[in-house]
């Protein structure tokens, strides 16, 4: 295992004999790929986000591209999204050969600025599409970013890989958009080991990603194989993807939804006591907008005071895993990753708010599973840190 005793993990799925359980049926069942227990968690996703539809892929950054694809994001088109992001984001709108207007964020919440998206607007106004991230599960401030889609006659797509669950003046992310994508990453609130959610309340999308997401084959093999009249004919209508989810995965997935809100006070929690104890040390606990109704609390960052301290973030970091426990950084803006960066010709001060976040940035270990023991060891190693580094 680790090379020292008692690290603490950066990040932990909760997996409890429930998932284990559920995917021993599933394996000894004859069916495991995607079927009924696929149609389960479907549906129960659907009522726990309020959508109309659900539909489930093995991957959120595949769900980004069935989603952009179904709003007919083509070649050549643009796309605004924001440089704070996990390249998955942009890298979806490069699938299909669309070009990626990037955004700087606000210096608080690290969300997608309004105002400065709307100036993106005004030197392209013919951008197709917003791809708003919810920066840690709290939700960007959508009324601005709504009008501006409704004034450039836009559509939403919102990667919602962080916001299981959050919500933005009492709305779910249904409320706020076209399409929103959710993640079941092994470090997201909930897991599938790898999978990913859409949902929608447009059927025109639900069929088009229904097709596209199995090899654009207008009715799938569980209906074809299980159906009352089998039939070994399908119709293949489009070039499509492979990114249905499996039985198994599903099935692990309607073990962790039961729980979700279980985990999400947890995490809520956990945040509540990093709060409390991280006052008045030369940083800052995240900022919580009043417009946020509910955090999903997927990351808990900090932010150092660099110009307080005599130690860089890097050190910091150094530190904090010489003492057992593990940090990272969300995110590397991806302005200044080499194919972004090459792409377009970025300079690092072209988003100058997304470099000085990054460099003072440090997530914190934040999941339902860590102990009081775990979380004092956290606040204890930051407080002795800066301490001895004012
Ligand atoms: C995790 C993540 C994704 C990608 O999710 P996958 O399910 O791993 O494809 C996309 N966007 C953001 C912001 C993420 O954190």
């Amino acid at each position: 295992m680790s090379k020292k005793n008692n690290f603490l993990p950066f990040a932990k799925p909760s997996i409890d004999r429930n998932e284990v359980n559920a995917v021993i049926d599933v394996m000894q069942s004859g069916w495991i790929t995607t079927g009924k227990e696929n149609l389960i968690f479907e549906n129960n996703f659907a009522k726990y986000e309020s959508s109309k539809y659900a539909i489930s892929v093995n991957s959120a950054t595949a769900g980004l591209h069935l989603a952009l694809e179904a709003i007919g994001i083509k070649s050549g088109d643009k796309v605004a999204t924001s440089t704070y992001t996990f390249t998955a984001t942009a890298e979806a709108i490069r699938y299909l050969g669309a070009e990626v207007i990037f955004v700087d964020i606000d210096e608080k919440t690290f969300n997608l600025d309004a105002e400065q998206l709307e100036s993106k607007f005004r030197e392209f106004p013919e951008i197709k599409a917003i791809i708003p991230v919810h920066f840690a599960g709290q939700i960007c401030d959508m009324d601005p970013i709504l009008d501006i889609a409704k004034k450039y006659d836009c559509k939403i797509v919102n990667d919602a890989a962080h916001a299981l669950p959050s919500s933005y003046r009492d709305k779910r992310l249904i409320e706020l958009g076209d399409i929103s994508v959710f993640s079941f990453y092994a470090t997201k609130s909930i897991t599938t080991g790898e999978g990913g959610m859409i949902i929608t309340k447009n059927s025109d999308y639900k069929d088009r990603i229904s097709i596209m997401r199995s090899h654009g084959i207008n009715n799938i093999a569980f209906d074809r194989y299980t159906s009352e009249k089998p039939s070994w004919y399908y119709d293949v209508i489009e070039a499509g993807f492979k990114y249905n989810l499996t039985d198994i995965a599903s099935a692990i997935g309607i073990e962790q939804l039961k729980k979700c809100n279980l985990l999400h006070e947890k995490r809520t929690s956990i945040a509540a006591e990093y709060n409390k104890e991280l006052e008045d040390l030369p940083l800052d606990t995240p900022f919580i907008s009043s417009t946020t109704t509910m955090h999903s609390w997927h990351l808990y960052v900090i932010s150092l005071h660099l110009e307080k301290i005599k130690i860089t973030r890097n050190e910091f970091i150094e530190l904090m895993n010489e003492k057992g426990v593990g940090t990272s950084v969300h995110f590397i803006p991806l302005h200044i990753q080499p194919y972004w960066r090459d792409l377009y010709g970025f300079s690092k001060n072209d988003f100058p708010k997304s470099i000085k976040s990054f460099e003072r940035n440090v997530s914190l270990p934040i999941y339902p599973d860590m102990t009081k023991e775990d979380i004092s060891k956290v606040t204890k190693s930051v407080k002795s840190i800066l301490a001895k580094y004012t």
